[in-house]
């Protein structure tokens, strides 16, 4: 079986632009390591909305983890043909880097990688920023009273840890007999293998989510057979994309309102299905157009059927596309329904006994999202995981998605409860990276060293949070999907309107939270620090 590792395209620009500064990661011979205001884990989205935004405010004591040859996160890993956001441009770009340059209503991937390194570039981080350098280890010293960041050449300590791996960043492979014996090519959508040739070949595609309906339709054209098996169907409405004209290019250049205004219209538009997820009945308008969507491409009854979700629309992510139903009517297409009950060397085999010969298998399967693996790396003053912690509780839980109680000084970005299934994400990291600063300016102004939500804030707040997601679609929809956790608690999205999140967190409200004055010693935070396990 070949498995291929994420295609990540290095861009030379940003490498150079990234060079090392000679003094990140080395410890000084005598065990001290260089120590930072702030470490920052990923430059994606996340980790740069936070670098920029403290360049911004002045502080330059910072640093960026990046495990990839590239900023862009799962813009520069997921490279997979047809690739493109569900969310409109205008929208899902940062606030304070507005692109009147979109090329259409809905972006390519490559286009928002470009987006991403173009503004990390214009924001003056990338110097901050170390490439190819992934984290070992976060954990907290409490002696010296700061975060040990590691890395394989050494690593940093630091006042503040900020993770923003992205909740889409490890690829989850099928869990199926026999799979690991396949000795034909397989791969995750998310790890591309461009270098092999689909032409003409029978294909598999596993799963029928936002990637599978993206890059199905790129393949079909291509190969020679295409059996996409089916676990369950998603709803899927039109895509209203389109190329946006030299016009409105120019007017967006000319006149930075006008985009801001776009954006708002899109904004308030989205909020509008927050009103719809909430309750489960509400969703029967938007699912009658998508059922007609459906009814107008498959004309096939016994397809259509076959492609009919049975669980509310919402309770899954509603997919766009114009081209998934008609690929699915092509002659060299075959819908599967029936299980899965074996992979074998060169063929699948369904639970109906029947086997089909597949010289490449595609996993669009989706990630790791609700038992967050990075979890297991941050280990907090007792010398226990984060994982550890969200393990014994049963599940995941933070304060505002952000800070956890027994763990000072760590913001998560895209922690928690911050998913949305309606609007753009990079609005709740942005609210994210607001609340952060503010709570960073005023333990300086406090001269405090370190915070740390309270317990009963925490659980106060996660109890409000599942009060209110348990009549909405997403809990109550009759599906079962990533949103939700092995014990079915639903541990990913935010539970209704962005715009409350984004009040919640305008302002840092150091009532949640203990702060203590202690002062920090980074200096007994070197290699030999007494570090618990
Ligand atoms: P996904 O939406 O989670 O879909 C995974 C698919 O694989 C589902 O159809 C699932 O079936 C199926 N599956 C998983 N394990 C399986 C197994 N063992 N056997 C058979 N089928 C299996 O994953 P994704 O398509 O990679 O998308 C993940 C998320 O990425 C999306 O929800 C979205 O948030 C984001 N995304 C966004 C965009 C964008 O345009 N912004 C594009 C792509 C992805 P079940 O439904 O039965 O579980």
């Amino acid at each position: 079986m070949t498995v291929t590792e994420p295609a990540t395209p290095l861009s030379a620009a940003t490498a150079a632009a990234c060079a090392d500064d000679g003094r990140l990661g080395e410890d000084d011979g005598g065990g001290r390591r260089r120590h930072v205001k702030v470490a920052i884990v990923g430059a994606g989205f996340a980790g740069l909305a936070m670098a920029i935004r403290l360049k911004q405010a002045g502080i330059d004591d910072f640093v960026v983890f990046e495990r990839g040859d590239d900023v862009g996160g799962t813009w520069r890993d997921n490279t997979y043909p047809g690739a493109a956001c569900d969310v409109p441009s205008h929208l899902y770009s940062f606030s304070f880097a507005p692109n009147p340059r979109w090329s259409r209503s809905f972006s390519p991937q490559r286009e928002i990688l470009d987006y991403l390194r173009d503004t990390a570039r214009r924001h003056g981080v990338l110097p901050h920023i170390r490439l190819g350098t992934p984290v070992t280890a976060m954990r907290w010293v409490d002696d010296a009273r700061v975060w040990r960041v590691d890395t394989p050449d050494g690593g940093v300590t630091a006042q503040f840890l900020v993770p923003g791996m992205g909740a889409l960043s490890e690829p989850k492979l099928p869990d199926i007999p026999g799979i690991d014996g396949f000795e034909g090519a397989l791969f995750h959508s998310a790890a591309w293998d461009h270098d092999h040739d689909l032409a003409g070949e029978s294909v598999a595609v596993i799963g029928t989510g936002a990637s599978s309906i993206q890059f199905v339709p790129e393949i079909q054209p291509h190969v020679g057979r295409l059996h996409v098996f089916q676990r369950t169907p998603p709803w899927i409405i039109p895509r209203t994309d389109r190329p946006l004209t030299c016009a409105e290019q120019r007017l967006f250049r000319a006149l930075p309102a006008a985009q801001r205004a776009v954006r708002a219209a899109i904004y308030w538009g989205r909020e509008l299905y927050a009103w719809g997820f909430t309750k489960p009945q509400r969703m029967r308008a938007p699912q009658r157009l998508a059922r007609a969507h459906l009814e107008r491409q498959v004309t096939d009854p016994g397809l259509r059927a076959q492609l009919t979700p049975s669980y509310t629309m919402g309770c899954k992510r509603i997919l766009i596309s114009n081209d998934w139903y008609p690929t699915l009517t092509r002659p060299n297409v075959e819908v599967v329904t029936d299980r899965i009950s074996e992979v074998r060397r060169r063929s699948i085999v369904t639970a109906d006994g029947t086997e089909r010969p597949v010289d490449t298998i595609i996993c669009g399967t989706g990630f790791h999202v609700t038992d967050f693996p990075a979890g297991d790396h941050i280990h907090g003053p007792g010398g226990a995981s984060l994982g550890d912690v969200w393990n014994d509780r049963g599940s995941m839980e933070a304060y505002l998605g952000t800070t956890v109680a027994g763990f000072p000084n760590l913001f998560l970005l895209v922690g928690p409860n911050t998913g949305l299934g309606h609007t753009s994400m990079v609005f709740m990291i942005e609210s994210q990276v607001s609340y952060v600063l503010d709570a960073m300016r005023h333990l300086d102004s406090a001269r405090a060293t370190t915070v740390e939500v309270r317990p009963e804030v925490q659980d106060a707040y996660n109890c409000d949070l599942q009060r209110h997601l348990a009549t909405t679609v997403w809990n109550a929809g009759g599906c079962r999907s990533w949103y939700l956790d092995a014990n079915g608690r639903n541990t990913s999205l935010w539970p209704g309107y962005s715009w409350r999140f984004r009040q919640r967190t305008r302002r840092f409200d150091p009532w949640s939270y203990v702060l203590r004055h202690e002062p920090a010693h980074p200096e007994a935070a070197g290699p030999g620090a007494r570090v618990l396990d």
